[in-house]
Protein backbone atom coordinates (compact mmCIF):
# COMPACT_ATOMS: atom_id res chain seq x y z
CA UNK A 1 0.00 0.00 0.00
CA UNK A 2 1.58 3.66 -0.57
CA UNK A 3 1.81 5.65 2.23
CA UNK A 4 1.52 9.44 1.52
CA UNK A 5 4.11 11.62 2.81
CA UNK A 6 4.42 15.29 3.91
CA UNK A 7 7.86 17.06 3.06
CA UNK A 8 10.00 17.93 6.04
CA UNK A 9 11.79 21.48 5.74
CA UNK A 10 15.02 19.36 6.03
CA UNK A 11 13.85 18.03 2.21
CA UNK A 12 13.10 14.66 3.75
CA UNK A 13 9.54 13.22 3.28
CA UNK A 14 7.71 12.32 6.45
CA UNK A 15 5.22 9.56 5.76
CA UNK A 16 1.40 10.57 7.07
CA UNK A 17 0.41 7.51 8.98
CA UNK A 18 2.87 5.39 11.22
CA UNK A 19 2.88 2.77 13.95
CA UNK A 20 2.76 4.07 17.77
CA UNK A 21 4.49 2.30 20.24
CA UNK A 22 3.93 3.92 23.49
CA UNK A 23 2.87 1.14 26.77
CA UNK A 24 4.11 -1.71 24.46
CA UNK A 25 7.25 -3.44 26.16
CA UNK A 26 5.97 -6.92 25.56
CA UNK A 27 9.14 -8.73 23.64
CA UNK A 28 6.33 -10.73 21.61
CA UNK A 29 3.81 -8.58 21.44
CA UNK A 30 5.53 -5.51 19.82
CA UNK A 31 7.70 -8.08 17.57
CA UNK A 32 4.27 -9.31 16.61
CA UNK A 33 2.96 -5.89 15.85
CA UNK A 34 6.14 -4.40 14.03
CA UNK A 35 5.88 -7.79 11.80
CA UNK A 36 2.70 -6.96 10.76
CA UNK A 37 2.93 -3.57 10.59
CA UNK A 38 5.63 -4.26 7.83
CA UNK A 39 4.58 -6.48 6.27
CA UNK A 40 1.07 -4.32 5.81
CA UNK A 41 3.49 -1.25 4.62
CA UNK A 42 3.91 1.02 7.59
CA UNK A 43 6.48 2.96 6.77
CA UNK A 44 6.82 4.82 10.28
CA UNK A 45 7.56 3.80 13.37
CA UNK A 46 7.21 6.04 16.48
CA UNK A 47 9.30 5.60 19.58
CA UNK A 48 10.69 7.12 22.18
CA UNK A 49 13.62 6.45 24.97
CA UNK A 50 10.76 6.71 28.09
CA UNK A 51 9.21 4.03 26.28
CA UNK A 52 11.40 1.29 26.69
CA UNK A 53 10.84 -0.61 23.96
CA UNK A 54 13.32 0.53 21.74
CA UNK A 55 15.86 -2.42 21.55
CA UNK A 56 12.84 -4.70 20.64
CA UNK A 57 12.15 -2.36 17.50
CA UNK A 58 16.14 -2.51 17.14
CA UNK A 59 15.86 -6.24 16.86
CA UNK A 60 12.80 -6.51 14.33
CA UNK A 61 14.77 -3.33 12.08
CA UNK A 62 17.78 -5.79 11.77
CA UNK A 63 15.84 -8.72 11.08
CA UNK A 64 13.68 -7.22 8.00
CA UNK A 65 17.04 -5.22 6.93
CA UNK A 66 19.87 -7.59 7.17
CA UNK A 67 17.62 -10.36 5.68
CA UNK A 68 16.63 -7.91 2.59
CA UNK A 69 13.24 -7.41 3.27
CA UNK A 70 13.53 -3.68 3.87
CA UNK A 71 16.36 -1.26 3.03
CA UNK A 72 16.68 1.44 5.69
CA UNK A 73 15.86 4.18 3.70
CA UNK A 74 12.54 3.07 3.40
CA UNK A 75 11.32 2.83 6.70
CA UNK A 76 11.25 6.02 8.39
CA UNK A 77 12.33 6.12 12.84
CA UNK A 78 11.02 9.01 15.03
CA UNK A 79 12.53 9.21 18.53
CA UNK A 80 12.45 11.15 21.24
CA UNK A 81 14.93 12.79 24.07
CA UNK A 82 13.80 12.24 27.47
CA UNK A 83 12.75 14.41 29.95
CA UNK A 84 16.11 13.86 31.93
CA UNK A 85 18.52 13.90 29.53
CA UNK A 86 17.89 18.13 28.57
CA UNK A 87 21.27 19.33 29.77
CA UNK A 88 24.05 19.75 27.34
CA UNK A 89 26.37 17.04 28.69
CA UNK A 90 23.61 14.33 28.38
CA UNK A 91 22.13 14.61 24.97
CA UNK A 92 24.32 12.77 22.71
CA UNK A 93 25.31 10.47 25.43
CA UNK A 94 21.07 9.88 25.02
CA UNK A 95 21.25 9.34 21.83
CA UNK A 96 24.67 7.13 21.54
CA UNK A 97 22.56 4.47 23.43
CA UNK A 98 19.32 5.53 21.61
CA UNK A 99 21.31 4.62 18.08
CA UNK A 100 22.76 0.94 19.71
CA UNK A 101 19.32 0.23 21.06
CA UNK A 102 17.49 0.60 17.68
CA UNK A 103 20.68 -0.87 16.00
CA UNK A 104 20.79 2.19 13.72
CA UNK A 105 23.47 4.47 12.45
CA UNK A 106 21.02 7.49 12.18
CA UNK A 107 17.44 8.69 13.36
CA UNK A 108 15.25 9.95 10.96
CA UNK A 109 13.35 12.50 12.95
CA UNK A 110 14.52 13.28 16.63
CA UNK A 111 12.19 15.30 19.12
CA UNK A 112 12.41 16.61 22.27
CA UNK A 113 10.13 14.84 24.03
CA UNK A 114 8.65 17.09 26.51
CA UNK A 115 9.21 20.96 27.29
CA UNK A 116 10.15 20.49 31.08
CA UNK A 117 13.40 19.22 31.80
CA UNK A 118 14.15 16.86 35.05
CA UNK A 119 17.06 15.63 36.90
CA UNK A 120 17.97 12.23 36.71
CA UNK A 121 19.07 10.00 39.23
CA UNK A 122 23.57 9.99 39.33
CA UNK A 123 24.73 7.64 36.79
CA UNK A 124 20.95 6.64 35.00
CA UNK A 125 18.27 7.53 32.68
CA UNK A 126 15.52 7.16 35.82
CA UNK A 127 14.25 10.45 36.99
CA UNK A 128 15.34 11.88 40.78
CA UNK A 129 11.99 12.11 42.78
CA UNK A 130 11.93 14.12 46.39
CA UNK A 131 10.97 12.91 48.88
CA UNK A 132 7.18 13.11 48.04
CA UNK A 133 7.82 11.07 44.77
CA UNK A 134 7.63 14.45 42.72
CA UNK A 135 10.15 15.29 40.07
CA UNK A 136 13.01 17.35 40.75
CA UNK A 137 12.79 19.88 37.93
CA UNK A 138 16.09 21.09 36.22
CA UNK A 139 15.57 25.07 36.23
CA UNK A 140 19.08 25.50 34.54
CA UNK A 141 18.44 24.14 31.19
CA UNK A 142 16.84 26.20 28.51
CA UNK A 143 15.30 25.03 25.28
CA UNK A 144 18.06 26.25 23.10
CA UNK A 145 21.14 24.73 25.36
CA UNK A 146 19.49 21.38 24.59
CA UNK A 147 18.80 22.26 20.34
CA UNK A 148 22.48 23.47 20.13
CA UNK A 149 23.43 20.05 20.87
CA UNK A 150 21.05 18.40 18.43
CA UNK A 151 21.81 20.42 16.09
CA UNK A 152 25.55 18.94 16.42
CA UNK A 153 24.39 15.81 15.74
CA UNK A 154 21.96 16.90 13.10
CA UNK A 155 25.58 17.68 11.39
CA UNK A 156 27.43 14.90 12.43
CA UNK A 157 24.42 13.16 10.36
CA UNK A 158 23.54 10.90 13.25
CA UNK A 159 19.32 13.28 13.19
CA UNK A 160 18.41 13.50 9.73
CA UNK A 161 15.43 15.97 11.20
CA UNK A 162 14.55 17.84 14.37
CA UNK A 163 11.69 18.59 16.42
CA UNK A 164 9.42 18.76 19.53
CA UNK A 165 6.64 17.46 21.31
CA UNK A 166 4.20 18.93 23.57
CA UNK A 167 5.66 22.29 23.42
CA UNK A 168 3.08 25.56 22.95
CA UNK A 169 2.60 27.57 20.10
CA UNK A 170 4.82 30.04 22.10
CA UNK A 171 7.59 27.76 22.38
CA UNK A 172 7.64 26.18 18.96
CA UNK A 173 7.78 30.05 17.74
CA UNK A 174 10.67 31.17 20.68
CA UNK A 175 12.88 28.06 19.79
CA UNK A 176 11.98 28.60 15.64
CA UNK A 177 13.56 32.07 16.00
CA UNK A 178 17.03 31.21 17.72
CA UNK A 179 17.17 27.89 15.86
CA UNK A 180 20.05 27.30 13.43
CA UNK A 181 18.59 24.09 12.25
CA UNK A 182 14.83 25.16 12.26
CA UNK A 183 12.38 22.35 14.14
CA UNK A 184 10.66 20.10 10.94
CA UNK A 185 7.83 18.71 13.30
CA UNK A 186 5.95 18.83 16.53
CA UNK A 187 4.09 16.29 17.59
CA UNK A 188 1.31 17.25 19.83
CA UNK A 189 -1.92 15.24 21.61
CA UNK A 190 -4.79 16.14 17.97
CA UNK A 191 -7.79 14.64 17.47
CA UNK A 192 -11.50 15.65 16.71
CA UNK A 193 -11.97 16.67 20.63
CA UNK A 194 -8.81 18.49 20.29
CA UNK A 195 -8.04 20.24 17.01
CA UNK A 196 -4.90 22.64 17.52
CA UNK A 197 -6.00 25.04 15.50
CA UNK A 198 -3.41 27.85 17.02
CA UNK A 199 -0.33 25.73 16.59
CA UNK A 200 -1.41 24.45 13.44
CA UNK A 201 -2.35 27.86 11.71
CA UNK A 202 1.36 28.53 13.16
CA UNK A 203 2.78 25.46 11.82
CA UNK A 204 1.13 26.66 8.70
CA UNK A 205 3.62 29.72 8.51
CA UNK A 206 6.56 28.24 9.77
CA UNK A 207 6.67 25.68 7.61
CA UNK A 208 6.43 22.79 10.56
CA UNK A 209 4.97 19.47 9.95
CA UNK A 210 2.54 18.32 12.73
CA UNK A 211 2.05 14.61 13.54
CA UNK A 212 -0.84 13.71 15.92
CA UNK A 213 -0.63 11.42 19.10
CA UNK A 214 -3.62 9.81 20.31
CA UNK A 215 -5.06 10.01 16.84
CA UNK A 216 -7.98 7.76 17.93
CA UNK A 217 -8.18 9.48 21.55
CA UNK A 218 -5.92 6.99 23.06
CA UNK A 219 -8.34 4.66 24.80
CA UNK A 220 -6.04 2.36 26.81
CA UNK A 221 -4.13 5.91 28.05
CA UNK A 222 -5.19 5.40 31.91
CA UNK A 223 -3.14 2.08 32.29
CA UNK A 224 -0.16 4.07 31.94
CA UNK A 225 -0.44 6.15 35.36
CA UNK A 226 -3.49 4.98 36.93
CA UNK A 227 -2.83 7.80 39.61
CA UNK A 228 -2.58 10.19 36.75
CA UNK A 229 -5.51 12.98 36.15
CA UNK A 230 -6.81 12.06 33.11
CA UNK A 231 -9.83 13.66 31.56
CA UNK A 232 -12.76 11.75 30.18
CA UNK A 233 -13.58 10.95 26.54
CA UNK A 234 -13.62 8.54 23.78
CA UNK A 235 -13.65 9.91 20.52
CA UNK A 236 -13.72 6.15 18.72
CA UNK A 237 -17.57 6.46 20.12
CA UNK A 238 -18.92 9.93 19.71
CA UNK A 239 -21.94 9.29 18.11
CA UNK A 240 -21.03 11.63 14.74
CA UNK A 241 -18.34 9.41 14.20
CA UNK A 242 -20.73 6.04 14.52
CA UNK A 243 -22.83 7.41 11.82
CA UNK A 244 -19.81 8.49 9.55
CA UNK A 245 -18.60 4.79 10.07
CA UNK A 246 -21.78 3.24 8.77
CA UNK A 247 -22.51 5.57 5.85
CA UNK A 248 -18.59 4.78 4.87
CA UNK A 249 -19.14 1.29 5.61
CA UNK A 250 -15.43 1.87 7.43
CA UNK A 251 -14.42 1.83 11.31
CA UNK A 252 -14.69 4.41 13.45
CA UNK A 253 -10.70 4.44 13.75
CA UNK A 254 -10.73 4.94 10.31
CA UNK A 255 -12.72 7.78 10.37
CA UNK A 256 -10.92 9.41 12.70
CA UNK A 257 -7.72 8.78 11.02
CA UNK A 258 -8.73 10.18 7.44
CA UNK A 259 -10.08 12.73 9.38
CA UNK A 260 -6.67 13.74 10.21
CA UNK A 261 -4.38 12.87 7.37
CA UNK A 262 -6.51 14.17 4.94
CA UNK A 263 -5.97 17.65 7.03
CA UNK A 264 -2.44 16.96 6.20
CA UNK A 265 -1.68 16.00 9.57
CA UNK A 266 0.30 13.07 10.21
CA UNK A 267 -0.92 10.60 12.45
CA UNK A 268 0.26 7.62 14.43
CA UNK A 269 -1.68 5.24 15.96
CA UNK A 270 -0.55 2.49 18.14
CA UNK A 271 -1.78 -1.31 18.13
CA UNK A 272 -0.89 -4.11 18.62
CA UNK A 273 -4.02 -6.14 17.66
CA UNK A 274 -2.77 -7.35 14.29
CA UNK A 275 -6.15 -6.98 12.28
CA UNK A 276 -6.44 -3.58 13.74
CA UNK A 277 -2.70 -2.81 12.51
CA UNK A 278 -4.02 -3.45 9.02
CA UNK A 279 -7.54 -1.56 9.44
CA UNK A 280 -5.85 1.85 10.72
CA UNK A 281 -3.37 1.68 7.41
CA UNK A 282 -6.62 1.15 5.29
CA UNK A 283 -7.88 4.91 5.71
CA UNK A 284 -6.36 5.99 2.67
CA UNK A 285 -8.85 4.30 0.10
CA UNK A 286 -11.33 6.72 0.47
CA UNK A 287 -12.28 10.66 1.13
CA UNK A 288 -14.21 12.40 3.77
CA UNK A 289 -17.09 14.29 1.96
CA UNK A 290 -16.41 18.62 2.53
CA UNK A 291 -19.98 18.43 4.83
CA UNK A 292 -18.58 15.78 6.48
CA UNK A 293 -14.65 16.84 7.17
CA UNK A 294 -16.69 20.00 8.44
CA UNK A 295 -18.93 18.59 10.89
CA UNK A 296 -15.81 16.46 12.09
CA UNK A 297 -14.26 20.26 12.63
CA UNK A 298 -17.03 21.15 14.51
CA UNK A 299 -16.57 18.39 17.12
CA UNK A 300 -13.20 20.64 17.72
CA UNK A 301 -15.18 22.78 19.55
CA UNK A 302 -15.93 20.36 22.29
CA UNK A 303 -12.31 21.01 23.34
CA UNK A 304 -11.77 18.20 25.62
CA UNK A 305 -7.77 17.44 26.13
CA UNK A 306 -7.27 13.97 27.29
CA UNK A 307 -3.97 14.75 27.91
CA UNK A 308 -2.39 17.36 30.58
CA UNK A 309 1.12 17.27 31.96
CA UNK A 310 -0.18 17.02 36.00
CA UNK A 311 3.64 15.88 36.99
CA UNK A 312 5.48 19.00 35.67
CA UNK A 313 3.02 21.64 37.07
CA UNK A 314 5.10 24.55 38.43
CA UNK A 315 7.71 24.00 36.05
CA UNK A 316 8.94 27.42 34.99
CA UNK A 317 8.82 25.74 31.78
CA UNK A 318 5.61 24.27 31.54
CA UNK A 319 3.61 24.83 28.16
CA UNK A 320 0.84 27.04 29.35
CA UNK A 321 -1.28 26.77 27.07
CA UNK A 322 -1.79 23.25 28.74
P1 LIG B 1 -4.10 6.13 20.07
O1 LIG B 1 -3.20 5.68 18.99
O2 LIG B 1 -5.06 7.21 19.83
O3 LIG B 1 -4.93 4.90 20.62
C1 LIG B 1 -4.34 3.66 20.88
C2 LIG B 1 -5.40 2.79 21.55
O4 LIG B 1 -6.47 2.56 20.62
C3 LIG B 1 -4.90 1.46 22.00
O5 LIG B 1 -5.55 1.17 23.23
C4 LIG B 1 -5.37 0.50 20.91
O6 LIG B 1 -5.62 -0.79 21.44
C5 LIG B 1 -6.66 1.15 20.44
N1 LIG B 1 -6.88 0.96 18.99
C6 LIG B 1 -5.98 0.98 18.00
N2 LIG B 1 -6.55 0.77 16.81
C7 LIG B 1 -7.87 0.60 17.07
C8 LIG B 1 -9.00 0.34 16.23
N3 LIG B 1 -8.88 0.21 14.91
N4 LIG B 1 -10.22 0.23 16.83
C9 LIG B 1 -10.34 0.36 18.17
N5 LIG B 1 -9.32 0.61 19.01
C10 LIG B 1 -8.09 0.72 18.46
O7 LIG B 1 -3.26 6.56 21.37
P2 LIG B 1 -1.73 6.60 21.80
O8 LIG B 1 -1.11 5.27 21.74
O9 LIG B 1 -1.71 7.33 23.08
O10 LIG B 1 -1.06 7.57 20.72
C11 LIG B 1 -0.46 7.07 19.53
C12 LIG B 1 1.05 7.14 19.61
O11 LIG B 1 1.47 8.49 19.76
C13 LIG B 1 1.66 6.45 20.83
O12 LIG B 1 1.63 5.05 20.75
C14 LIG B 1 3.01 7.06 20.84
O13 LIG B 1 3.84 6.46 19.85
C15 LIG B 1 2.68 8.52 20.51
N6 LIG B 1 2.45 9.35 21.72
C16 LIG B 1 3.30 10.39 21.94
C17 LIG B 1 3.15 11.20 23.06
C18 LIG B 1 4.09 12.33 23.27
O14 LIG B 1 4.19 12.83 24.41
N7 LIG B 1 4.79 12.77 22.26
C19 LIG B 1 2.09 10.96 23.97
C20 LIG B 1 1.23 9.91 23.70
C21 LIG B 1 1.41 9.13 22.57
P3 LIG B 1 -4.95 -2.13 20.80
O15 LIG B 1 -3.45 -1.95 20.89
O16 LIG B 1 -5.47 -3.20 21.67
O17 LIG B 1 -5.42 -2.20 19.38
Amino acid sequence: MEIPSIPLNTGAALPIFGLGTWQVKDDKELKTALRTALDAGYKLIDTAHIYKNEHIIGEVLHEYISTGKLKREEIFITTKLPLVAHAPEDVEKCVNGQLEALKLDYIDLYLIHCPCPCKHQEGSWFPLADDDGKLVFDTETTHIDTWKELEKLFHAGKLRALGVSRFSARQLEELYDLADVKPANIQVECHIYWQQENLRRLCGKLGVSLTAFAPLGSPGRKASRPDGNWPDGNPLLDPLVLTLAKKYRKSQAQILIRFLTQNGISVIPKSVNPQRIVENISSSDFELSEEDMHALEDKGKTRIKLFNLDFAIGHPLYPEED
